[in-house]
């Protein structure tokens, strides 16, 4: 099965020369020590950094290259005979693994000998532990100072206690950023940088949006691709540039009623890690189904409407800390049938994502509540983010099949 080339989005071609310029300008400054480089966690306090002046990398964007490449199976046993669990987070496997191989897909896409070194380990313990447990592998190895944030998770509702902590925990990073950067912090840089944030995240969620009608001019499987500069280039007007693009192609194809999804006859929603591995095969499979991903909980996760220059360490704190990930399921669930309502969405596909918990959400019942509550069809697929091991295509193919088939009959 091969996807329409006129449904693809001719904005990739600008994305990928974004993304070759984020990292060009990473090694650049690694090889010279131009600039400072702190690594991030994809919700950490990156707005910080780069007030700061630091260059940004995230790990996790490495670790996702790993899998959309699936070269993650070579990198995974390596970090396994270090010590880490073959149970734990497949991105920190994998990217450990990678460094312990010393290799990284950089090289063969950009020419990028090594990752850039980091001079700082930030990080936000919203999403999970294992983002820490990871940046702590390189704090050791690496001898770099870390720091970041102890946020809650399972949140009943935003705490103002929690959103308190995470304030003083955000101010305790400047003193920091300011002995390894040797210069003063500057307030106001900060409220620039977290205005093009907030500016990002607007655009972004402007994109996500546009699937809201029918037939939507872009899927989830886009949405994985083109989030990069949502979640490595936020703060920075390279990403804001890019976002405007990208809306004008999807508006032109809205206005054009271009479909991403041939035929769309069913809307659907993704909950949970996406199978970088897979995105290709899922992409093609649904489409073949007429079947539209038009909204995800993942590729939302970038998307912070709390952000205020005016207020910037709270405005960090209660957006950093009320993502959905840090929610507990009743919050959840309420916030996934918002959606499914606001997109027209019949429904869900739950993705049971082996190697981490923290984002697989059919666990605890989830599932068969929402399912009962939406009078909506389920299903749950069976993998991983990163480690293909876990998911098996023939099963998949056929799980989907007879999902679509439900949906026809209860259309019917
Ligand atoms: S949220 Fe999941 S995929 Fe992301 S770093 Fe944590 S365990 Fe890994």
């Amino acid at each position: 099965m091969t996807a329409d080339p006129s449904h693809r989005l001719a904005a990739a071609q600008k994305l990928k020369a974004v993304m070759a310029r984020h990292f060009m300008e990473l090694d650049e400054a690694a090889r010279t020590r131009s600039k400072k480089i702190a690594w991030c966690t994809s919700v950490g306090p990156a707005e910080l950094a780069l007030a700061a002046d630091f260059l940004v990398y995230y790990p996790e964007n490495h670790a996702a290259i790993l899998g959309a490449n699936r070269t993650a199976a070579e990198y995974i046993p390596l970090a396994n005979a270090a010590g880490f669990s073959p149970d734990i987070c497949s991105y920190l496997t994998s990217d450990i693994g990678a460094y312990l191989k010393g290799e990284t897909p950089l090289t063969r896409a950009y020419g990028i000998k090594n990752i850039p070194k980091p001079d700082l380990l930030l990080y936000n313990t919203n999403q999970c532990r294992d983002v820490y447990d990871w940046l702590s592998f390189y704090a050791r190895r690496l001898k770099v100072p870390i720091i970041g944030i102890n946020t809650p998770r399972s949140q009943a509702y935003p705490r103002e206690d929690v959103v308190a902590s995470c304030v003083s925990q955000l101010r305790e990073i400047v003193p920091v950023l300011e002995k390894v950067s040797g210069r003063a912090f500057d307030i106001d840089r900060l409220r620039e940088v977290l205005a093009l944030s907030r500016e990002c995240s607007q655009l972004w969620e402007a994109v996500l949006h546009a699937a809201r009608t029918r037939p939507s001019p872009a899927t989830f499987f886009d949405h994985c691709i083109h989030m990069g500069p949502a979640v490595v280039l936020r703060g920075t007007p390279e990403a804001n540039a890019y976002y405007r693009i990208l809306l004008e192609e999807l508006k032109e194809r809205t206005d054009r009623a271009l479909g991403a999804v041939p035929e769309e006859r069913h809307r659907l929603y993704w909950d949970g890690m996406p199978v970088w591995g897979k995105l290709r095969f899922m992409s093609e499979t649904l489409s073949g189904l007429h079947s539209s991903v038009v909204a995800s909980t993942y590729c939302n996760s970038w998307v912070f409407s709390d952000f205020d220059p005016r207020h910037p360490f709270r405005s960090m704190a209660k957006a950093y800390s009320s993502i959905f990930i840090s929610q507990d399921d009743n919050y959840k669930e309420n916030y996934i049938a918002a959606k499914t309502q606001q997109f027209g969405v019949e429904g869900i596909i739950y993705h049971d994502a082996r190697t981490c918990p923290h984002n697989t959400n059919t666990r605890y019942g989830m599932p068969n509540r929402l399912g009962e509550r939406l009078k909506m069809p389920y299903l749950i697929i069976n993998g991983d983010l990163n480690d293909l091991r876990c998911f098996s295509e023939e099963q998949t193919l056929t799980n989907l099949e007879a999902f679509v088939e439900q949906l026809e009959e209860s259309s019917a």
